[in-house]
């Protein structure tokens, strides 16, 4: 397979945890006989430095010529006060996300088994580790409010004398879409999908629930579809993870449990994310951000960004067994008890402790062998 991947790696630790993806990515090129040609470019802060934009037209130009965008992270002190439109993630991340309507964010928050002890829940909770995926809505609901009611007079976020206003839309063909995706990935693991709402409350979460209930009913009978509020979902994911299996919900809610859960599994290095249009184009890029605090000292952990390249893999090329692949060279590496600074505990062997390049390299050597 020929696949031609934008190489974004973006400010901080980003350009270190890229080399590593890029690594991996190398040894499953070679292993499975696969062509991935990379072009590199600019993103975020460093591309504002360069270009006076986080988004430049050469870096659009290369995504636009890709099969998918392979995204490190962006941001720093250094661009904060920038206007909003300039600042790496809002001048950035979010056009990118409109521009290839990723409106489908897949995040699975994962613990591996050996590293159920670092994780925020007691061990007995998580036995044998946590694999749940969350499907967001990214691209409606009260973070869009305001491209849809333009005609309205009171404004969306405009603060009116004592009020301010925010809506909350969703209509029946964008929950449906986000529907058919959290299908598919319900029917390719164990049929199980809870839908997330707070319909007793919010019109808009009425709409959600009947379609969703719909589109499963006549379309994936064989899946086992129930509904939780918000709320209750919240305290669910935060006492009983292992309950779930694929969920999915609307933006703002998802936007908060996938923080949640991501904060139950205790390590935010281990972490990929995928952002997909309809035609399965998409961006993939670990949940952390560009880390300044420890950027530069080879330190970062790798892993989440070399599992967003092994979803790349897995969701815009369809190569399942060379995904898979790189998901059991990592559970070996961390069987055998090596880990990055972030994840090391007491009983873990001094010896054993890598850094960011060492980590790449061993999932390159267990891959290998
Ligand atoms: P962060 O995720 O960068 O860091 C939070 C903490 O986790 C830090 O202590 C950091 O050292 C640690 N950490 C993060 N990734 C790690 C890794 N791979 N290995 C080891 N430790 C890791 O969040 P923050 O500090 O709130 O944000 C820093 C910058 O990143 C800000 O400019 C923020 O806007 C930006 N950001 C970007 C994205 C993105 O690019 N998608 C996402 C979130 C934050």
């Amino acid at each position: 397979m020929k696949k031609r991947i934008a190489v974004l790696a973006g400010d901080g630790i980003g350009p270190e945890i890229m080399k590593e993806g890029l690594k991996v990515l190398g040894t499953i090129a070679k292993h499975f006989n696969h062509t991935f040609t990379y072009k590199e470019a600019l993103v975020g802060g460093c591309a504002y430095d360069k270009y006076g934009h986080p988004l430049p037209d050469e870096t659009k130009e290369i995504c636009n010529n890709s099969d998918a965008i392979y995204f490190g992270a962006v941001g720093g002190s250094k661009w904060e006060n920038l206007p909003p439109e300039l600042t790496p993630e809002r001048g950035a991340l979010l056009p990118l996300r409109g521009m290839y309507h990723l409106f489908a964010n897949l995040r699975p928050a994962i613990i591996f088994g050996p590293l159920a002890d670092s994780a925020s829940l007691k061990s007995e909770r998580l036995e044998g580790g946590l694999d749940v995926l969350i499907v967001r809505e990214l691209t409606g609901g009260i973070y869009f409010g305001r491209n849809k009611v333009k005609s309205l007079t009171l404004h969306e976020g405009a603060v009116q004398g004592n009020y301010a206003v925010d809506y909350m839309i969703y209509s029946v063909p964008e929950i449906e879409r986000i529907a058919a995706v959290a299908c598919d990935a319900a029917m390719k693991r164990s049929k199980k999908l809870t839908s997330v709402d707070k319909a007793n409350v919010l019109e808009s979460s009425k709409l959600w629930r009947k379609v969703v209930t719909d589109y499963v009913q006549t379309r994936f009978p064989q899946i086992q579809l129930n509904h939780l509020y918000v709320d209750n979902a919240a305290m669910q994911l935060a006492t009983n993870p292992k309950q779930f299996d694929v969920i999915v919900t609307e933006n703002m809610f998802g936007d908060i449990l996938s923080d949640l859960a991501s904060a139950i599994t205790g390590s935010i290095g281990m972490l990929p994310s995928a952002s997909l249009s309809k035609t399965g184009f998409g961006l993939f890029e670990p949940i952390h951000g560009s880390a300044p605090d420890i950027a530069g000292q080879n330190k970062a952990n790798p892993l989440a960004q070399i599992l967003s390249g092994a979803m790349m893999l897995k969701y815009a090329f369809g190569l399942n067994a060379e995904s898979k692949a790189i998901e059991q060279a990592i559970m070996k590496v961390l069987e055998d008890g090596y880990r990055t600074g972030d994840l090391a505990n007491k009983a873990t062997q001094k010896e054993k402790i890598l850094s960011t390049s060492q980590m790449g390299d061993k999932v390159v050597e267990y891959l290998s062998t």
